[in-house]
């Protein structure tokens, strides 16, 4: 082949890739930090009473074609700058690698991501919603108004941690609701953790069905057991999502990830590697 149509041949390859690479939807994990709970049933009630545990906290990343959705902002930035984290309550905060270096990893910056998605509004999951103004947010109707009314407190939210979120940009859902219109990443309802708890169904063309379940359950004994932590909402709408969700995740034949689960994660890739 001669050097010329060598080169063009080289560019139609690079061309076709890159086209691929676009139309590929990617799901990245990232770590947004870790949790040491000091007494393990506020999880369990009456369980392992005054046992440490290990959480690990995380965030996601769906690269789609229409757009670039976040599921959960994790705990905030900030505290990677404490060398010892930060202790609440029951809980000891610690944040290594910020979600903003997770992205610029990647290539992005925040204002790349389009749509935002969060499971609920406790202050480990909003903790850098700040981050995403550009963002469009979906979130239930129940949650809407708990976040943004007058006692957001009430419900153990951090008002001041999505405050620069646009409400004009917020899409108030009523049920399940399909991002991008192509059954590839799906919002569905679950709530009782927090009144409009949701949790993500992703469809991925290789990797298959997955569910990111948010905090329906914070570990593995948790979902064997059903147990409900004691600061849920609400107990009896709890177990009625978890038994809706599990009756789903055995139809659809889904994995489900528990986005608190230390040990599960340990098992998972982690950005800049992807599932797709
Ligand atoms: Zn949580």
């Amino acid at each position: 082949m001669n050097k010329f149509l060598l080169l063009i041949f080289s560019f139609a390859l690079i061309g076709c890739a890159t086209t691929e690479d676009k139309n590929t939807v990617k799901l990245f994990v990232f770590d947004c930090g870790d949790i040491t709970v000091s007494d393990v049933s506020v999880f369990s009630p009456g369980v392992d009473k005054g046992k440490l545990k290990k959480l690990t906290n995380s965030c996601y990343l769906i690269k789609h074609p229409q757009g670039n959705l976040i599921w959960d902002t994790g705990l905030p930035d900030g505290l990677a700058k404490m060398k010892n984290g930060k202790t609440n309550g029951p809980f000891h905060l610690q944040v290594k690698n910020t979600l903003e270096s997770q992205l610029k990893e990647l290539g992005l910056t925040p204002k790349d991501i389009t749509h935002l998605g969060i499971s609920h509004f406790h202050f480990d999951h909003t903790g850098n919603a700040n981050l995403f103004t550009k963002a469009q947010l979906f979130i239930q109707k129940a949650e809407y108004k708990a976040a943004f009314g007058k006692n957001a407190k009430k419900y153990h939210f951090s008002p001041d941690s999505y405050s620069k979120l646009d409400r004009k940009m917020i899409k108030v859902l009523n049920g399940n609701h399909d991002v991008f219109g192509d059954g590839i990443v799906t919002i569905k309802p679950a709530p009782g953790h927090t009144p409009g708890h949701q949790v993500l169904y992703l469809n991925l063309p290789e990797f298959g069905p997955l569910v990111l379940s948010g905090d329906l359950y914070h570990f593995t004994k948790n979902r064997k057991h059903k147990r409900v932590p004691s600061f849920n909402f609400d107990k009896k709408q709890t177990l009625v999502s978890m038994d809706k969700i599990e009756k789903f995740v055995k139809k659809s034949k889904a994995k489900f990830w528990i986005q608190h689960d230390k040990e599960q994660n340990q098992n998972i890739k982690h950005s800049p590697e992807y599932y797709k």
